[in-house]
């Protein structure tokens, strides 16, 4: 093939992949490289290895998806890097990195505020000097509030800065999971040893030590271990030390050595900086009008406003329809928001069966013929404009389908809706029929 015939059907691909799955879309797919197109496996290469982690994490089934319906070959979908990007891991490198980092969790895409401002600049000092300025540095706010995203940006900016430094970094759940079953395998030194030989042990969550007491004692020794030695240790947890239950006093003390701080839930205008950012890491740009919008109507925690951000997207595609005030309204409007919380996929399911006359079974059997596939899609489709369930729920309610089949069959109903008068009408009238049985 040639080489500019393979670009094209590359960019169609990702172009394809954007569509299916717009929220694990990033701006960055645009840089994304072809290396082979051949013998039924594609293989694409980024520039760094967070992104190839974040790729096969969240894309892999996305782009095979892409990949079959632009080639209409089967495919076999494969990321690596292209050893180009500053935080490409060659193996020579002596920060061989054991975790993942989120790639979109840096200082950059940190938008910060009067309710963060504190956190984000004590989290920058150490990620610039480690074990120098605030040690151990504690985090601490409600669930949701950018804690995680924090801890993983010092992580990404300390390894810039320091490229030798040892990084460890684990949700506290993980750490007491490998201590116990280092114990179970009588391999206690070794996971001392681990723990103890870092330059900097980040660890997120660290109410999960709450109430227990064998985990608390490993930790009090790892922490006086990296503490005596001037490394550095980041925590997070939802509470401050104090107000952890059940911890004991020698940690609840030494984790408030250095420095201690909290984030609060963000501001309107923090909200509306937050929602434009996530939507340029989208490679979307959300204007003014539509962001303060969304940021008037979910005020709670940030995870609910990528949410909004997600619903827009996808209601958008499904209507084929560019992204206006008007459809934020639509899809976040208070109509939509007490359909949600009253309508149940049951409701959905029973009240489309019985207009196709057809039964639950037959919609969650693998059964391909159009009678039972257009019903089904229905259902996906009112499922998903209809109730706040993730595309996994829907799809574990319909035979247990993935969420690229149900993206697939929202974009063509909704096309469907938009381009047929009859479907537009009977999508209408199972619509009421579902909102009114409430
Ligand atoms: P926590 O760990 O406190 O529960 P996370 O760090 O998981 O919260 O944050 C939830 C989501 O909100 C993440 O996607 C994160 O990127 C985003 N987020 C939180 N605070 C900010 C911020 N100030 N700027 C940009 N994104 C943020
Ligand atoms: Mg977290």
């Amino acid at each position: 093939m040639a080489r500019q015939d393979l670009t094209q059907i590359f960019n169609d691909i990702i172009e394809r992949a954007k569509s299916l799955d717009p929220a694990n879309t990033r701006k960055w797919f645009d840089e994304l490289e072809v290396v082979h197109l051949d013998g039924g496996a594609l293989l694409i290469a980024a520039d760094d290895n967070n992104k190839v982690q974040f790729l096969q994490d969240n894309c892999t089934r996305t782009f095979t998806l892409a990949a079959q319906q632009v080639t209409g070959h089967l495919v076999t979908v494969d990321f690596r890097t292209n050893g180009q990007g500053r935080n490409s891991l060659k193996s020579d490198l002596p920060t061989k990195q054991r975790f993942k980092l989120h790639p979109d969790y840096t200082f950059d895409n940190f938008v910060v505020g009067p309710s963060n401002r504190l956190a984000q600049a004590s989290c920058v000092a150490v990620s610039q000097s480690p074990g120098d300025t605030y040690n151990p540095l504690f985090i601490y706010g409600n669930s949701g509030l950018g804690k995680t995203h924090l801890l993983h940006a010092v992580c990404h900016g300390a390894r810039e800065k320091h490229n030798n430094a040892v990084i460890e970094f684990l949700s506290c759940e993980e750490f007491v999971n490998r201590f116990i079953r280092a114990i179970e395998q009588g391999n206690s030194s070794g996971f001392q040893n681990q723990f103890r030989s870092v330059d900097v042990l980040v660890i997120d969550d660290v109410q999960f030590l709450s109430d227990r007491e064998q985990s608390q004692e490993e930790f009090f020794h790892t922490f006086n271990a990296l503490y005596n030695n001037g490394k550095q240790i980041i925590l997070s947890a939802d509470n401050c030390p104090s107000d952890i239950p059940a911890l004991e006093e020698r940690l609840i003390s030494r984790f408030s050595w250095g420095l201690v701080t909290r984030i609060d839930p963000p501001s309107h205008d923090t909200r509306v900086a937050i929602l434009k950012k996530k939507a340029h890491i989208r490679g979307i740009e959300i204007s003014d009008d539509i962001a303060e919008y969304i940021a008037r109507k979910v005020r709670a925690n940030i995870r609910e406003l990528e949410g909004a951000l997600t619903s827009l997207q996808a209601l958008a595609l499904t209507k084929q329809e560019d992204i206006s005030l008007e459809l934020a309204k639509a899809a976040l409007g208070d109509e939509m928001l007490t359909a949600a919380k009253n309508t149940s996929i049951t409701d959905i399911i029973e009240v489309v069966t019985q207009h196709y006359d057809v039964r639950l079974a037959d919609l969650q059997s693998k059964r391909r013929s159009q009678s039972i596939t257009l019903p089904r899609q229905i259902c996906m489709y009112l499922a998903r404009n209809l109730t706040r369930h993730s595309l996994e729920e829907i799809g574990g309610h319909l035979g247990g389908r993935d969420h690229t089949t149900v993206m697939h069959a929202c974009s063509k109903i909704g096309k469907a809706e938009h381009d047929d008068p009859q479907m537009h009408a009977t999508l209408s009238e199972l619509t009421r029929q579902i909102t009114q049985t409430k």
